[in-house]
């Protein structure tokens, strides 16, 4: 005799399992209830039928009723309400909620697939009118109409999970200006912090305000106007307000039917997806799972999950042994220009279920490009891998632009597989350039965390560095200088890469070097080479770009700005197509990066002219936005294009009050000038100090030697050159060269002076000879006054090579062109 099957629920599980059951066995009698008017309908895409992405309603109900009742031979009871189940008897009340009549169905086998439903806490307001929850089909009619028909401004969404998400992008689409409250620290549970940050900077450059670790309080309506009052204190106003703090999953039903349940209402079932009653089958977001990476139990209400399940239980049912493996959470979301994607374990999680859990795992990140950087449209991306002391994979998370569900699609299959990091440097994936690169970005994952596993490298984390003592470490950026205009870590010392094996000299051995670039690799380089030489050394994982990200506070503070995105500078209303503008193609470039094409086009174009930059590293805009501010060039706006930026600067200051029609203040002047009078080894120590640290800040800087001050610059040997008497006596009693300078205070007789260079040394600070050599190749100008050389009988033979000779108005002329002056 052929069973009878009922199933609860009619959307995700319930219509797959509909469906391959009736694949399976053409004779089983299935009658599928749904309360709700839908079935089989895409809740995935409501917000953006919303947000006018989908523009047919029709195309989110991917089948009617009939259409199934009729496809698949089976009837389908919409408006059909399952209110209770007898599990002795093998029946279920039901409730037709057109006609409000009850009546009981009886089973063989149940299936229930109820889904979950939004959470509703009591706070107070929550039932005000523009107060909207989205998960079904009529919610989204709702929404819809609201923001079609009353045109609101503004939209609070509380909850800054997928679906918050989702509909804060949606509702700035349809140009409102949204805020996110989130009581956590971070938006997108299934990222770690760090990760999140990502998407903090990438949702705040939209203008979109953030309130992290914020909670609602109160929902007010004063007038027209919303008022979502926060736990902080904080008002905003709004005109609506989306909720989606997260779900319950639907257990009443088998909980009052006797059936196991776990604390959240979860409905507990064996691997055959049975419930405690072997008649009756459950699965989807109802149902509590085993979490395939550590084995413990969990809710994890994703579609993935529940359509599969159906699968497998239509399978059991029709007499299969079926195991369902567990749920790893892969998830994907579009945030409005990202990929944010996740699979596997993050650090949250493993911290939750074990708090030593920290000692057994390793992490990675990497940014490669989505594909090879020469083909137009690469884009970086940032992978952070998570395995164990073993190697195995435990989770990853990517955020980028393109070719971000491709990476964390491998990843999620070699976790299936039981995969290790050593597989992920293996496989073989295809490869030309528009798609990937000869190394695609999991090989490269794989290849870093190798190194961390078999000690090529030791990381350190953003957070390691942040909790460390300084006083242990050494931090050392091995960026190029013109790249810390862009910013740097407080305390950092700056040698680049190219560099570094000559100045090894300049680092204690006794202290662990943490190294850092931009990115990452260069840091890797040089990690290398310290520790080739000895040196305990750590590459800071992610570079600058990461930590300046991370340790970045995006919450927003002010109530109802407007929108801010890098779009919609006040400086969009530049004309720049009526300026002289000179074009720079950066795109796919490798560190460090179109910042350092941008500085050399520039220095070869006039002030005032503007340069349009084409790059594909998402970073780029706000890079060189600090850059242009740090020294001193106007950046004028970028633009998203589809698989690049183009952004435009303009050479020299903001004198661009051009651009608004206002006058000009700025002087532009931003050069460092000094006199440098003394002969003292301290003087000339601090004024070449100051002199390579504004050269690396980008400045021009002009150092004129005058009297005792031509004593620094003298050779130390002695040159043969013809003399007056008293020439050769004043020769004679000054001091030859850097080294045999004495210093100002408690010289006794040179001790003072050795014993400053004995200290200058120990603690690593460059001699006097090493920084006339740095300022030389940093380009200062070094200039010897000509007039103090007549009077004091020094000839040019015997100064130092690479200097400049000139007179007073020389120096006038600098100074003049300075907005620091000082005399040493
Ligand atoms: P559902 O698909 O929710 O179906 C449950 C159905 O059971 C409901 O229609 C309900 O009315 C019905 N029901 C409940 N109780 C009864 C009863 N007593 N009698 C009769 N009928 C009953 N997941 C992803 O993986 N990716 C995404 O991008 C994604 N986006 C989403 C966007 C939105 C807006 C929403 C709402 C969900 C999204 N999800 C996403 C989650 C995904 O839709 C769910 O995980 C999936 O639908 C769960 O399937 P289910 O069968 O358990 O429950």
């Amino acid at each position: 005799m052929s069973k009878k099957v009922l199933i609860v629920g009619g959307v995700a599980g319930g219509a797959s399992t509909a469906a391959r059951l009736r694949r399976m066995d053409e004779k089983v009698e299935i009658i599928l209830f749904e309360r709700g008017k839908y079935i089989s309908y895409a809740n995935c895409g409501l917000p953006y039928y919303i947000g006018g992405a989908i523009e047919e309603r029709s195309n989110l109900l991917l089948q009617t009723p009939e259409g199934m009742g009729e496809k698949f031979n089976m009837e389908v009871r919409v408006e059909n309400e399952v209110l209770s189940v007898d599990k002795d008897n093998k029946k279920v009340k039901v409730k037709n909620l057109k006609t409000g009549e009850e009546y009981d169905e009886s089973y063989d086998v149940l299936v229930l697939s109820p889904g979950s439903s939004p959470l509703k806490p009591p706070i107070p307001g929550i039932d005000l009118p523009n107060v909207f929850s989205l998960w079904t089909v009529p919610d989204t009619d709702k929404i819809k109409s609201y923001v079609d028909q009353k045109q609101p401004k503004r939209a609070v969404v509380v909850g800054g999970g997928f679906i918050g998400i989702e509909m804060a992008e949606n509702l700035h689409d349809r140009g409102l200006h949204v805020s996110i409250v989130e009581m956590a620290d971070q938006i997108m549970n299934n990222l770690d912090y760090d990760m999140a940050q990502l998407v903090h900077a990438h949702v705040a450059s939209k203008g979109v305000n953030l309130h992290l670790g914020n909670g609602v309080k109160q929902f007010e309506q004063k007038g027209d106007v919303t008022i979502v009052h926060l736990q902080n204190g904080e008002q905003i106003e709004t005109d609506m307000v989306i909720l989606s703090i997260g779900v319950k999953p639907n257990g009443q039903l088998a909980s009052d039917a006797g059936l196991d349940v776990n604390q959240r209402g979860g409905i507990i079932v064996n691997e055959y997806l049975q419930t405690s009653d072997e008649n009756i089958y459950a699965l989807g977001d109802a149902i509590e799972v085993v979490d395939f990476i550590n084995h413990r139990k969990a809710m994890i209400p994703l579609a993935g999950p529940a359509n599969k399940q159906g699968r497998i239980v239509a399978n059991n049912i029709c007499g299969r042994q079926e195991k369902y493996k567990g749920t790893q959470g892969s998830a994907i979301a579009k945030v409005f220009d990202l990929a944010v994607a996740s699979t596997g374990n993050s650090e949250k999680v493993l911290g939750k279920i074990d708090k030593n859990y920290g000692k057994n795992y390793r992490v990675t990140y990497v940014h490669p490009n989505s594909h090879a950087g020469y083909y137009p449209g690469g884009v970086p991306m940032t992978i952070k891998l998570i395995f164990d002391m073993e190697g195995k994979v435990l989770g990853s998370q990517i955020v980028g632009y393109d070719g971000v569900d491709k990476r964390i699609d491998v990843i999620a299959a070699s976790i299936r597989f039981g995969g290790t990091v050593y597989d992920l440097e293996e496989l073989e994936l295809a490869y030309a350039p528009p798609f990937s690169s000869a190394k695609d970005p999991v090989n490269m994952a794989g290849f870093t965390a190798e190194n961390i596993l078999s000690g090529v490298v030791e990381p350190m984390l953003v957070r390691e560095l942040e909790e460390a003592n300084r006083d242990d470490i050494v931090v050392l950026d091995v960026r190029e200088p013109i790249e810390r205009d862009m910013g740097f870590i407080d305390g950092s010392i700056n040698i680049p890469l190219n560099d570094l094996r000559k100045q090894l000299n300049q680092l204690p051995k006794d202290k662990t070097i943490v190294v850092y670039c931009a990115v990452g690799i260069r840091a890797y380089i040089g990690a290398r080479i310290l520790m080739q030489n000895g040196y305990k050394a750590k590459n800071l994982l992610g570079g600058y770009r990461y930590y300046s990200v991370v340790t970045k506070d995006y919450n927003t503070s002010d109530i109802t700005p407007p929108r801010q995105g890098i779009k919609e500078e006040k400086t969009e209303k530049v004309e720049v197509k009526s300026m002289n503008t000179i074009k720079l193609n950066a795109c796919g470039l490798q560190c460090p990066g179109p910042i350092m094409q941008v500085y050399n086009k520039i220095n070869d174009m006039n002030e005032g002219e503007v340069l349009e930059v084409t790059a594909t590293d998402p970073g780029f805009p706000v890079d060189v936005k600090t850059w242009c501010e740090k020294t001193n060039n106007t950046f004028i706006r970028s633009e998203k294009c589809k698989d690049h930026f183009v952004v435009y600067l303009k050479k020299g200051p903001d004198c661009c009050k051009e651009i608004e029609g206002m006058t000009c203040d700025v002087n532009g002047k931003d050069g460092s000038s000094m006199v440098v009078f003394s002969g003292d080894l301290d003087k000339a120590i601090a004024s070449f100090i100051i002199a390579n640290g504004a050269a690396a800040m980008g400045k021009p800087v002009t150092m004129f030697f005058t009297f005792w001050g031509l004593n620094v610059l003298r050779k130390d040997e002695k040159v043969k050159v013809s003399k007056s008497i008293i020439e050769k006596m004043f020769g004679k009693m000054m001091p030859r060269g850097s080294k045999k300078l004495g210093i100002s205070r408690m010289n006794m007789a040179g001790m003072g002076s050795i014993m400053i260079k004995k200290v200058m040394k120990d603690k690593n600070v460059d001699s006097l000879e090493d920084l006339i050599a740095l300022a030389k190749k940093n380009g200062v100008r070094i200039v010897a006054c000509t007039m103090s050389m007549d009077v004091m009988g020094l000839k040019k033979e015997e100064l130092m090579d690479g200097i400049e000779y000139a007179g007073v108005a020389s120096y006038l002329g600098a100074a003049d062109d300075a907005n620091v002056n000082l005399f040493i």
